[in-house]
């Protein structure tokens, strides 16, 4: 397995919107725009800053994960991700050292990125994503 980076750091938000605002005004990074992921239940912002990026999370739903991300914690980091050069052969490294999985494939997430999760009994507490983009 090749992990080429830290892709992005995902952000727990209660309101997509008004969050943007620190980014933006404050921080004077450019959004990619919001897109929703049904699949996943929520409307994100993607902010490049380097080679890497910063994703806020709204959810879409009261039941969605980053709705009850928020209940539990409050709003904060949520995963952190980190970009693979190829994910299908990642998770099977990973499986076939008997790293506990929450996707055991991978599935789509936002911009058309391969994605899977990582279980954080695995990763001393971290939800890590792990991400391939063409
Ligand atoms: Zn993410």
């Amino acid at each position: 397995m090749k992990v080429l980076k830290v892709d992005h750091v995902g952000i727990a938000v209660k309101n997509l919107e008004e969050s943007m605002k620190f980014y933006e005004e404050v921080l004077g990074l450019k959004s990619e725009g919001t897109e929703v992921v049904e699949e996943q239940k929520v409307k994100v912002a993607f902010f490049p800053v380097g080679d890497s990026e910063i994703e806020l999370l709204e959810s879409t739903s009261p039941d969605g994960p980053i709705a009850r991300f928020i209940e539990k914690n409050g709003e904060g980091i949520q995963h952190v991700a980190l970009r693979v050069d190829n994910i299908e052969g990642a998770l099977e490294e990973l499986k076939a050292q008997g790293i506990r999985l929450i996707d055991e494939k991978p599935r789509y997430g936002a911009g058309g990125a391969k994605i899977a999760f990582l279980h954080p009994k695995a990763t001393n507490g971290v939800l890590l994503e792990i991400s391939e983009r063409e």
